[in-house]
């Protein structure tokens, strides 16, 4: 199979001051013709450094792309490193010079004298015309493996790779991917659980992503055609699936709260919800879902004692005698929210999202989630932790309730 290698230019993105989005665009072109990518690198505008790197890598590669350093400017050394590296040295190229000379027309400005180095390239390439800008690209061999170098700029990258290079590229196997998405499993024990599918080398290629206990299990099929490759994945999807059951909530782009609102929908059934610890941020997520407001209805934020009191109708004899941060506060706000807002489902939040006013009793971290529902209410107590930060309290507090929602609404709910 053929390797590639991907290399970015520039200083600006060798310190982190712009994100290389490029290398990643081009990374998954690649792999949907069945090229893989092996290697990135990402290099400040040195011109030894980038020549070193070229020299070394066309060599260890099938195929190398080059983004950035095409401007006109002192700090653009592409070219002079592509001529370099290939071990010749650069000649204007005359059909490049006169398309900058043209865009500069078309706008009726003047070219600035340093657009011309613009139409240099090395002796032994090519230019390749940039419809949307002035930088050329260039194709060289360095070594005798194809070298392509793209602006930076991704607009006129993509439009570049797009007309200039993929039609060139010999077409491999297909790589397809699709991502199983799951929560409420920790990433090392759903690692367990598909241990032997996740050995190196097999094909389809099984790895994980993990954020907020939310993680993604990554399939990548390679095959001949496409159909094939989907009939992988096909397998790979079902046997995963039923190693992990019912921690698995969509795949691909869905997301928790979409799954729970989709299954709301497919059911005819609405969520409210009552927020304390969480200040919003279950209602956030749901209404972050386009088409929201078919199951969702809509919710409070009670932060203050009184405002659970007086909206929720949670007695003050429960507040005091068990504190805001309880099992009864949890049941009595969903049991309040169900009956005051109106809805198949009421989720209720409240705890301690730190990092101060933990206490031994009622650490940072703990959070009761009540779920109020046609079939009775249920408290679920988590400790999410008094390292972990608020930001991630809060986020775990709100994906943890959705998830309740979604749970219950399962044939085999048992919580
Ligand atoms: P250059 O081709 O180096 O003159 O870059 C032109 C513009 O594109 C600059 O604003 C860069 O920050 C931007 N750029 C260059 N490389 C990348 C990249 N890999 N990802 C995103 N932006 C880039
Ligand atoms: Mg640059």
């Amino acid at each position: 199979m053929q390797q590639a290698f991907i290399l970015s230019i520039g200083t600006e993105l060798a310190l982190g001051q712009t994100v290389d989005t490029n290398a990643a665009w081009l990374a998954r072109e690649l792999a949907a013709i069945g090229i893989r990518t092996t290697r990135h690198a990402t290099l400040a505008d040195e011109l030894p450094l980038i020549v070193d790197v070229l020299k070394q890598t066309a060599a260890e590669h099938d195929l190398v792309l080059v983004t950035g350093g095409l401007g006109p400017t002192a700090d653009d050394l592409t070219r002079t490193a592509l001529a370099e590296a290939a071990g010749t040295d650069l000649v204007e190229d005359p059909d490049s010079l006169a398309r900058i000379r043209a865009f500069f027309a078309e706008r009726q400005r003047e070219m600035p004298a340093r657009n011309s180095v613009q139409a240099l390239r090395p002796r032994t390439g090519r230019s390749l015309p940039n419809d949307c800008g002035t930088a050329p690209g260039v194709h060289v061999r360095i070594g005798g493996t194809p070298v392509y170098s793209l602006p930076g700029v991704p607009r006129e990258m993509r439009a570049m790779f797009e007309a200039q290079v993929r039609p060139h590229l010999p077409v491999g196997r297909v790589i397809r991917s699709r991502i199983l998405r799951s929560f409420g499993l920790g990433e090392s024990d759903l690692g367990d659980r598909i241990r032997d599918l996740m050995q190196r080398g097999r094909n389809p290629e099984v790895g994980t992503t993990a954020a907020y206990a939310l993680v993604g299990v990554r399939i990548n099929a390679t095959a001949e055609t496409a159909p094939e490759a989907d009939a992988l994945l096909d397998r790979s999807e079902a046997e995963i699936r039923a190693r992990l059951g019912d921690y698995v909530y969509g795949r691909d782009g869905e997301t928790l709260p979409g799954a729970v609102l989709a299954m709301l929908a497919t059911r005819g059934e609405t969520l409210v919800t009552a927020e304390s610890c969480t200040g919003g941020l279950v209602g956030e997520m749901l209404t972050d879902v386009p088409g929201s407001s078919r199951g969702y209805r809509g919710g409070v934020v009670t932060y203050a004692n009184a405002l659970k009191e007086s909206l929720l109708d949670v007695p003050r004899d429960t507040l005091d005698t068990h504190g805001a941060v309880s099992e009864e506060v949890a049941r009595a706000m969903a049991d309040g929210a169900r009956r005051i807002l109106g809805g198949t489902w009421a989720l209720a939040t409240t705890g301690v999202a730190g990092p101060s006013g933990g206490t031994t009793d009622k650490p940072v971290g703990l959070v009761y989630i009540g779920l109020a529902g046609p079939d009775g209410t249920t408290v679920r107590r988590c400790l999410f932790g008094s390292d972990a930060t608020r930001a991630a309290i809060r986020q775990r507090a709100a994906l943890t309730a959705l998830n309740l929602v979604r749970r219950r609404c399962l044939p085999s709910a048992e919580d």
